[in-house]
């Protein structure tokens, strides 16, 4: 006699099916490269008006998306965080993401800022700009990016090291916008032009360049946003120090990068997945970005703080974001020759 009846049993089972379907249906998996300090908040406001738990992993980019890639149809990612155009696209190549079509994201995010075959979607923006030494650089000396690879620059720049994805994608850029023979001629001339060679990450160069070390840098705004928020003294002398500058503002205008989120091709909470990256766009979320984060909005009028107001306006570079990925492996190329460590 067995133990349960074949009734009994396919009634437990049919409970447990249910119970987890009911659970499947109110949450959903986020694996984020980003640190959980820069989106938990926004995500427990999302779990709190929709009922929906989160559940966060945080890591380093590439090694979550190669863990995606190995997980494979079994992965419990629903969706990838990361930041960069560049590794949402080394996301969409590794056929990691599925393309969503959602009207709500189609109208919040502009057009440039999301994958053309909707695999990722740009939630917030960074520029990536010209820092340069109050004390000895005005910025009527300043113009554009392509300048800096001039000789009155020569010993007085200091970048970041060209493994670093951010420089990547400014390449990449360059190449789209001036071509990829005047690209290395520029980086060339960019690199001869360093102070010292390329080492520390955005707020390291930041900080060489208030120390004197070299009078201009290249760096996203949110590490010059955080020393403004900083209340350490020693941030806020970099903060005295520095000044931000705009540049290619008579032209194609500053570089301009993103963080951003797709949902996984095996998501199993897929519904979710696209109402919370749904969220991520909202005028609150927006402003939360903004705010916390020293970032712009991909919203169009959404709220930025009043450190991002100090800044002034700018002309962004409107360069559609696929391409600063379809054109890293040439950037990388292109900065090896050009002697970029
Ligand atoms: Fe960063």
């Amino acid at each position: 006699m067995p133990l349960f009846s074949k009734t009994t049993l396919s009634l437990a089972t049919l409970a447990l099916l249910t119970s987890m379907t009911v659970q499947a249906a109110t949450e959903v998996n986020v694996y984020s490269a980003r640190k959980a300090a820069l989106i938990k908040p926004l995500l427990d406001k999302f779990e709190q008006s929709t009922g929906i738990t989160v559940n966060l992993i945080t890591g380093k980019a590439d090694a979550l998306l190669q863990r995606i890639k190995i997980e494979g149809k079994a992965s419990p990612a629903d969706i990838f965080i990361t930041v960069d155009a560049g590794r949402l696209q080394r996301a969409k190549e590794a056929g990691i993401l599925q393309p969503i079509n959602s009207s709500i994201l189609k109208q919040n995010i502009p057009a440039h800022l999301r994958d053309a075959d909707n695999l990722w979607f740009g939630l917030s923006q960074r520029a990536r700009t010209i820092f340069y030494a109050k004390a000895k650089v005005k910025p009527a000396q300043l113009s554009s990016y392509e300048d800096l690879a001039n000789n009155q620059w020569r010993g007085k720049i200091c970048l970041r090291s060209s493994n670093n994805i951010y420089n990547q994608s400014l390449v990449a850029s360059m190449i789209e916008n001036i071509g990829a023979e005047q690209t290395l001629i520029w980086a060339k001339g960019l690199i001869t032009n360093l102070a010292k060679p390329p080492a520390g990450g955005d707020t390291d160069q930041l900080k060489a360049v208030a120390a004197g070390v070299c009078e201009i840098t290249l760096a996203n705004t949110y590490y010059f946003g955080r020393l403004m928020n900083s209340e350490n003294k020693a941030d806020q002398q970099v903060v005295a120090k520095v000044g931000l500058y705009w540049p290619n503002q008579q032209d194609r205008g500053v570089h301009m990068n993103i963080s951003g989120a797709g949902v996984t091709k095996y998501a199993r909470h897929r519904e979710n997945a696209i109402k919370l990256i749904e969220f991520m766009t909202s005028a609150e979320s927006q402003a939360w970005y903004a705010a916390v984060n020293s970032e712009f909005p991909v919203l169009k009028n959404a709220k930025v703080s009043t450190a991002l107001q100090s800044w002034g306006t700018y002309i962004a570079d409107p360069i559609a974001l696929n391409i600063l990925g379809e054109n890293n492996r040439a950037a990388v190329e292109l900065m090896d020759k050009a002697g970029w460590k």
